[in-house]
Order: structure tokens, then C-alpha cells, then sequence
């Protein structure tokens, strides 16, 4: 166990997340939550493991988003096998059902976009689309399929995380709201709580 100290602010998924690569190579994390962890955005999060929106920001994002893609398989098969919780990590693909004119033209735009970063989709009728999922509205007009998106279940991600850091030891402290971040000689050096005053070597915000 390394002796530098992170202290991260932030429990949702990208705050444990972090304490879970940090923790992973022997470095020392506490992670402050001014709430409960999990509960906000991580919480709410619908689940799609995609590139859409990546593909129309592009640049340096784009890189970034990718590599995160690419890192699922294998970090949520790894959080499974040593949490025991089943993050339900799935390539299932994605549609996009469009019920109206409009609503095509818009997932044609988005299309321009991930086609030309090499993300190629497929057109539907909607009477095609009920071939696969009978369940689907008569309304749907077409729908759109990228192959390439997958999903997560976020509560289960969230937990497998939290079962892990736990097993590791990470300190925990929730209900701790961070109100300052303490400075020394132009560098972070520790942060201001609800509760006191917590020295580190670095301070990730999230
Ligand atoms: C309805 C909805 C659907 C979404 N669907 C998707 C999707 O399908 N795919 C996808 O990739 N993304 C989706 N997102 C976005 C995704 O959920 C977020 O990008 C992600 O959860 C952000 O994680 P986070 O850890 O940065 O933030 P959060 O989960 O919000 O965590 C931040 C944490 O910081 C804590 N905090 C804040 N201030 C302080 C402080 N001063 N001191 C201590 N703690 C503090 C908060 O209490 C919170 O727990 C969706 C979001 C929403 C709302």
C-alpha cells in the first residue's frame, strides 16, 4: 500500500470508478459523498454504453468516450467476479424508433455523424422492427440499428463498485459535504469537510 493519499469528492460512478482503479494499484482513497453514494445522476442513468453522442461532439472527447467503450467487457466482467454482483453488461445493440417524419430526419443526422467515425447502422420499416420485437408500437414508422451499443444495469454497476472498494478497504464517508479545497503553495493539499479537515496528496473532483 502505497503512502499517498487521494481523496476523491464524489460518489457517483465516475468517483467510484476511480477509487476502484486507484485502490486497485495500492493507492490510499477516501471517497466523500455529501449525500448517500449512487444516488444522484449514477442513479438515474438509463444504462446505454454508446458512441452517439461521442461521434457528434468528436476531437478529444470522441478518444476519450472510446477508450471508456472499450474498457467495459473486461472491467465489468473483472467487477463480477470479485464483487459477485452481475453488472449485466450486454451487446445487445440499440434502435432507435421513429414515429414520426421528423424523428427519422434526426436519427439520419445522427447518422451522418457516427457513419463517418465508422459506426455503421441499419434501416427498418416498422413493420420489419415488429418482426423482432412484436411488443413494438403499430405507430413506429422505421427504426434504426446500431449494432454497436451495449448496456449496463447502473444500480447493479454501482453496487458491484461499492462491494469491491469495500472488500479493498477504501474509506468511506458519506453524508461529508466537501466545502473547501485547501491549497498549499499553489497545489491541492487536502479538503474542508462538514465534519474537519482531511490532509491528501491529491484531490480528484468528480
Ligand atoms: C435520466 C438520466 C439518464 C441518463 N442516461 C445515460 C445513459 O443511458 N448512458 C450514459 O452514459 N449516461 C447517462 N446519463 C448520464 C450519466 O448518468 C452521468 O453522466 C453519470 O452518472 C455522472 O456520474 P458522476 O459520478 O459524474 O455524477 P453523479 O452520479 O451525479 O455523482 C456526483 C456525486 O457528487 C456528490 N457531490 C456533489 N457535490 C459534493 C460536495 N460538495 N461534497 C461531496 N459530495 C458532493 C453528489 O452527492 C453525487 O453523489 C443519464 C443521466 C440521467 C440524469
Amino acid at each position: 500500500m502505497s503512502n499517498r493519499r487521494v481523496v476523491i469528492i464524489g460518489g457517483g460512478v465516475i468517483g467510484l470508478s476511480a477509487a476502484e482503479h486507484l485502490s486497485r494499484k495500492g493507492i490510499r482513497t477516501v471517497l466523500l459523498d455529501k449525500g448517500s453514494f449512487a444516488q444522484e445522476a449514477s442513479w438515474a442513468g438509463a444504462g446505454y454504453v454508446d458512441l452517439r453522442d461521442a461521434c457528434r461532439v468528436g476531437g478529444a472527447f470522441m478518444d476519450l468516450c472510446r477508450l471508456s467503450y472499450d474498457l467495459y467487457p473486461e472491467w465489468t466482467e473483472r467487477l463480477k467476479k470479485e464483487s459477485g454482483i452481475d453488472p449485466e453488461f450486454l451487446h445487445s445493440g440499440g434502435i432507435g424508433l421513429a414515429f414520426q417524419e421528423g424523428e427519422e430526419k434526426a436519427f439520419r443526422e445522427m447518422e451522418e455523424k457516427t457513419a463517418a467515425r465508422g459506426l455503421k447502422g441499419e434501416w427498418f420499416t416498422g413493420r420489419e422492427a415488429r418482426k423482432w420485437e412484436p411488443a413494438l408500437s403499430t405507430e413506429v414508422k422505421s427504426a434504426w440499428f446500431l449494432p454497436q451499443t451495449r448496456q449496463v444495469r447502473p444500480p447493479r454497476l454501482n453496487r458491484a463498485l461499492l462491494r469491491v472498494l469495500q472488500n479493498r478497504g477504501v474509506e468511506f464517508r458519506e453524508n461529508e459535504e466537501v466545502q473547501e479545497i485547501l491549497q498549499e503553495g499553489g497545489k491541492a493539499s487536502g479538503v474542508e469537510t462538514s465534519r474537519g479537515k482531511i490532509d491528501a496528496d491529491k484531490v480528484l473532483l468528480t
